[in-house]
């Protein structure tokens, strides 16, 4: 049997083999499975990239908030009163 269309593959004729199991009763048929899955492989290829992608772009997010937060911390002035007080207690 075809591994593409099901048609019975003849004794008398040539029988293309791909991948090793999968045989095929033309070319035609070899090469569309070839293509098959050629794109099967670009398409899990390309949705790890979008996944690699996004959480690369969710980590920056995350990290230039932390910045955000960090500079704004600094720039937020010290209460002295706190600082008297931690100098009495230790
Ligand atoms: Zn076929």
């Amino acid at each position: 049997m075809c591994y593409l269309c099901d048609k019975k593959l003849s004794l008398h004729k040539d029988v293309y083999m791909y991948g090793g199991d999968q045989g095929f009763c033309s070319i035609k048929c070899r090469n569309r499975q070839i293509v098959l899955e050629e794109m099967r492989e670009l398409e899990t290829s390309t949705k790890n990239m979008v996944a690699s992608y996004r959480h690369c772009y969710n980590s920056d997010r995350r990290e230039t908030q932390i910045l955000l937060e960090e500079i704004h911390q600094r720039h937020k002035p010290r209460p002295i009163r706190y600082q008297i007080n931690w100098a009495i207690v230790s």
